[in-house]
């Protein structure tokens, strides 16, 4: 194939149009939609309104993006393009704007990987009621549509962490008339086919994974198949937090069904109306929507801004399917890209990886064959019929569901044919895996796939460090995170180090922590840094637990109870519990030995400080002192050759030294960043 990728060379018209001359230069004297978002316009399948804004061309209107607009001055960016014929679409950007714009700890970030040169300040804060409210003012009569994580994560009443409260929906604080959550493709693409016929955006009141809202005195229309499901409102969630965590089971059940409830709930005069989702995307439509006529390049107009760190980190990868079946409670993969496993043909991926390998800067490596979640590619129920039923938030947890099929047979078959194709060195499978997937103790009917997989992945495409999740050692706290007791994690260990011999290989094993989630306790912290201490690692990635909207996990740290029992759960909420959870890790630092110490003491726990302590601390020697801060160098270059953000990512910044969010899903690869 011929290098067709050289930016500079192709033609301005490759782009979708950000400025009004851009657009004539395509013939336009006016566009039908204009796009506005929040983060910088890559076009690129990782990158959201590159996304959206591909399938509206594909459908053959005239789009304009105007990315990053200034929010401050006259409005000009706003007006550029003047009033669009049909609508205007708004989003935040690839990571609810709040998570991009702040630390665990409620500090302001200074960069933002979502902008030429990483540059923070070119979004406003809850940026899509932002631009929707500042759209209203200018054109009242052009319909506004919302869509993307935060309008997604925040289509109902939910806890905000920033301001520490209960917020209505983003319809109520957006002025937006329509909603579009989850992956936007299948909604907008019967919005736009009604609006071909002239149906008014105020008339499309039965557009499934959409939210609209009604007067209160106006009934709901009857569609077939579709009950109601009425939910405490917003006013009422505001007096009680009973009835705020009470209504989450039900948002989360009805977000992961086939079949779901169209879920309803009060806010002052009027209603909100949730429609049920889409069914999941098929293998045809999936391909559509990565075979579109992206450039993968940032617009040229960001060539003298510097790199976009998002775009730099994902721009040799290739993402294989969407959604999670993990459930996980902290993580919001699945409110917004759903459960059930959306991939990609085989034929689709391998035309990728043949653009990817025809880039003029590519150097044979592909840093990432993944997705949410490396290991889910093509896993289904085994009897579809079962799943049409199911209302279990996680196809994992607390066992692997008899009807699901976790072969890994079609991954190993792609990685190896990624693999041998003669442009690629190495393909570095960089996102999360499960490991609890790979192992008999808990996947107990797996068949022999998964060594095959284990022995393909750890041989040939690892980077040096293996990177796992398993979050916590504490059986009761995991069983709140939805995650496997850590003693499948000690048999992961052990299949890692026979592949890795077997490969005559020296690779790493890493895993990922959090602190301070809901029902983690400061001695249970005591014992996970002991526990994996004498497994013999020294972590280096823990993470703060943060409240991103509508998790378990974040109804739990607001209400104190968890929202399928009811019961109490205790969370560290100070930051002096916090930082009493966090500290113990730090076991190897000489400035943190006595305080850990003291505290263990306290606790009564004379066996924890037995091993914590044993040993001198690293930075007792100069030569530690080195081998540590060389270990992290290796670790951010690790980081920096990975993936994605989502999303949530760990967003590609979390270091020990400043907690980060743990917003899993909230970035291009939504979730290629999520740790499993
Ligand atoms: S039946 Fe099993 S595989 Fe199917 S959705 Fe439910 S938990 Fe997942």
């Amino acid at each position: 194939m011929e290098k067709t990728m050289q930016k500079g060379k192709r033609p301005i018209t490759d782009w979708l149009p950000i400025t009004k001359k851009e657009a004539e230069a395509r013939g336009w004297d006016e566009v039908d939609v204009v796009l506005i978002s929040g983060d910088a316009y890559v076009d690129h399948p990782s990158f959201g309104a590159a996304v959206i804004g591909r399938m509206i061309e594909a459908e053959g209107l005239r789009i304009a993006i105007v990315p990053q607009p200034n929010w401050q001055d006259d409005l000009r960016d706003f007006k550029k393009f003047g009033k669009p014929r049909m609508f205007f679409g708004v989003t935040g950007g690839c990571m609810d704007p709040m998570v991009n714009h702040y630390t665990a700890n409620k500090r302001r970030r200074s960069n933002d990987a979502y902008t030429p040169g990483g540059m923070a300040g070119f979004r406003p804060d809850y940026a899509t009621s932002v631009y929707s409210r500042i759209l209203k003012d200018l054109y009242p009569d052009v319909p506004v549509l919302i869509g993307g994580i935060e309008a997604s994560l925040r289509r109902v009443t939910h806890y905000d962490y920033w301001q520490d409260q209960l917020l209505p929906s983003i319809m109520e604080t957006s002025s937006a008339d329509l909603l579009v959550y989850g992956m936007g493709e299948q909604p907008l693409r019967e919005i736009i086919r009604l609006a071909k016929k002239g149906v008014p955006l105020s008339s499309m009141h039965n557009i499934p994974q959409t939210a609209i809202m009604r007067p209160v005195e106006e009934s709901l229309p009857v569609v077939k198949n579709w009950e109601d499901l009425e939910l405490h409102s917003h006013e009422k969630c505001l007096e009680d937090k009973l009835a705020y965590a009470a209504n989450f089971k039900h948002i989360e059940q009805e977000s992961n069904k086939l079949y779901a409830k169209r879920l309803v709930q009060g806010i002052g005069e009027r209603n909100l109306v949730i429609n049920p989702p889409y069914q999941t995307m098929t293998e045809k439509e999936m391909d559509k929507s990565f075979d579109m006529a992206y450039t993968r390049l940032p617009h040229p107009k960001y060539d003298k801004r510097g790199v976009i760190p998002a775009w730099e980190m994902i721009k040799f990868s290739i993402n294989m399917h969407r959604g999670c079946f993990g459930g996980c409670s902290f993580c919001t993969i699945s409110a917004h890209q759903g459960k059930f496993i959306a991939s990609r043909s085989q034929k689709s991926i391998m035309k990728e990886v043949e653009q990817v390998v025809n880039m003029p800067d590519f150097k044979g490596y592909i840093s990432d064959l993944g997705g949410p979640s490396a290991n889910m590619y093509g896993m289904k129920g085994i009897d579809q019929s079962i799943c049409d039923r199911c209302v279990s938030p996680s196809c994992i947890h607390p066992v692997i569901c008899s009807n699901l099929d976790t072969s890994h047979r079609s991954m190993v078959d792609l990685l190896k044919k990624v693999d041998h194709h003669p442009g690629v060195k190495k393909a570095f499978v960089g996102s999360g895996i499960r490991y609890d997937m790979l192992v008999k103790s808990y996947n107990k009917k797996a068949d022999n796939s998964i060594d095959d997989y284990l022995d393909q992945v750890i041989g040939h495409h690892v980077s040096g460090r293996l990177k796992v999740a398993p979050e916590h050692t504490s059986d009761e706290t995991l069983r709140i995170m939805r995650k496997p007791s850590f003693k499948h994690f000690h048999e992961f260990k052990k299949k890692f180090d026979h592949y890795n011999k077997k490969h005559g290989l020296k690779q790493q094993l890493i895993p990922y922590f959090i602190s301070s989630h809901p029902g983690s306790t400061e001695e249970e912290m005591a014992n996970l840094a002991a526990e994996t201490k004498d497994m013999g690692f020294q972590l280096e990635q823990v993470q703060d637990f943060t409240p991103t909207p509508m998790t378990v996990a974040t109804v739990a740290y607001y209400s104190g109870v968890h929202p399928y029992t009811m019961r109490p759960i205790y969370t560290a909420k100070s930051k002096q519990e916090k930082l009493a959870q966090h500290q113990f890790f730090f076991w190897y630092k000489k400035e943190k030995r006595e305080a850990i110490r003291r505290r263990l003491r306290e606790l009564k726990r004379a066996d924890l400080e037995e091993i914590l302590m044993r040993g001198p601390a690293k930075s007792d020697k100069p030569k530690d002192r080195k081998s540590e801060k060389s270990g992290n160098q290796q670790q951010q270059k690790v980081q920096n050759g990975r993936k994605r953000s989502t999303t949530g990512k760990r967003e590609g910044k979390s270091r020990v030294k400043e907690p980060q969010g743990n917003s899993r899903g909230q970035n291009p690869r939504s979730k290629r960043q999520k740790r499993r």
